[in-house]
């Protein structure tokens, strides 16, 4: 059997670049984590996690173009993902897309990108501007001759809070449901496990060579009206719910508060503009993951809401009762059999 080809992961102690790691080790690639010193005791856990399970840890950052020549060409990486995060760091990849070119032997390159196609979306600021950082990003890799995937998988698969970059760590809310707009627009809701599992899919598959893939599972295409209906199922009671407006939305992201005003932005483009929606799939440039890999299922969300309640049940169980940082939220749910 072919060895599989070698991947180095970056951001693997952040939010996204987890997923990555686990799906690479998973899917038994040799897998080489570059990870930036100092480690917070959690960020350190994590990384030992992963060496136990065979990952090889790098330490050092990307934003130093002769490092990055030196590992890429020591380690022979054949596929390089970068998971660092939106708010920050976004353009430490512009010294990496250099050193890729240098040593030119890098077979796949997957920018940090995973959430919207940002040549499309139209974010207001500040989203923006991070998605101009983004755009750049993806100009420099074109004009670069890297082979790449953008990876565009839009929301994961929690209650989309307006002001959290990292949602799906939360449970959906169980005092009252904030609802963008009228409720109606859709979006695609991904669990994180599943990002990871079909980002390591793509990373070798020719037909996602210089593409732009779009995750737009059908059984995970829900409204805010609709995910409101499938929380309330699942804890079996009804929830007040509460109209955060365009103009709400449009003034927290004035504010200019980093990361929540970006957070703000983005729900805006999505649940008031629809930008994960208003726009089809071309079968040139961009491919639906469904249409490559038709007999694979997404977890469903349904499933995903299942997962939280099980955590808001084990905080119980465990006398943490603040969820939310409020006590009297917990105590008030009443755990149905359907749970
Ligand atoms: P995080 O901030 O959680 O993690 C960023 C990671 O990158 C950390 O491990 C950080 O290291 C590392 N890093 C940053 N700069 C460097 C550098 N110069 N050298 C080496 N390592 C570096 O990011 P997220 O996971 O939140 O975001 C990753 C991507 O996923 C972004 O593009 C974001 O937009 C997207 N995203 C999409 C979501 C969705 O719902 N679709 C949700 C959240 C994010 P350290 O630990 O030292 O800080």
């Amino acid at each position: 059997m072919a060895t599989k080809g070698r991947v180095l992961i970056i951001g693997a102690t952040g939010f996204m670049g987890r997923f990555m790691a686990e799906a690479s080790l998973a899917a038994a690639h040799p897998t080489y984590l570059l990870v930036r010193l100092p480690l917070i005791p959690s960020k350190a856990t994590i990384v030992k996690t992963f060496q136990d399970k065979g990952a090889i840890v790098i330490q050092g950052v990307m934003n130093d173009k002769e490092f990055m020549q030196k590992i890429l060409k020591e380690y022979q990486i054949d596929v390089v993902i970068s998971t660092v995060g939106g708010a920050h760091g976004l353009l430490d990849q512009l010294t990496l897309v250099e050193a890729m070119k240098s040593v030119n032997t890098i077979k796949r390159f997957l920018p940090s990108e995973f959430g919207h196609d940002v040549d499309r979306a139209d974010p207001v600021e500040p989203g923006l501007a991070m998605y101009k950082e983004k755009r750049l990003v993806r100009r420099v890799i074109e004009e670069s001759g890297i082979p790449y995937t953008y990876i565009c998988c839009n929301s994961i698969a929690s209650w989309p809070y307006y002001n959290n970059c990292h949602p799906s760590q939360l449970p959906p809310p169980l005092d009252q449901m904030h609802i963008y707009g009228d409720g109606t627009v859709k979006a695609y809701f991904v669990d994180g496990f599943d990002i990871g599992k079909f980002t390591m899919k793509l990373v070798d598959d020719a037909r996602a060579l210089n593409k732009v893939v779009h995750f737009r599972p059908s059984s995970n295409y829900y409204s805010m009206n609709e995910l409101a209906s499938l929380w309330e199922n699942k804890v079996g009671r009804k929830i007040p719910r509460v109209t955060i407006s365009e103009d709400d939305l449009l003034a927290l992201a004035a504010e200019n508060c980093i990361p929540e005003s970006i957070v703000a932005s983005i729900t805006h483009d999505i649940f008031i503009k629809g930008c994960q929606v208003n726009y089809n799939i071309d079968g040139v440039h961009d491919i639906e993951i469904g249409t490559l890999y038709p007999d694979k299922t997404f977890r469903s969300l349904e499933d995903c809401f299942e997962d939280f309640v099980t955590m808001i049940v084990e905080k119980i169980h465990k006398g943490e009762n603040e969820v939310y940082g409020t006590k009297s939220l917990v105590e008030a749910v009443p755990i149905t059999a359907s749970c």
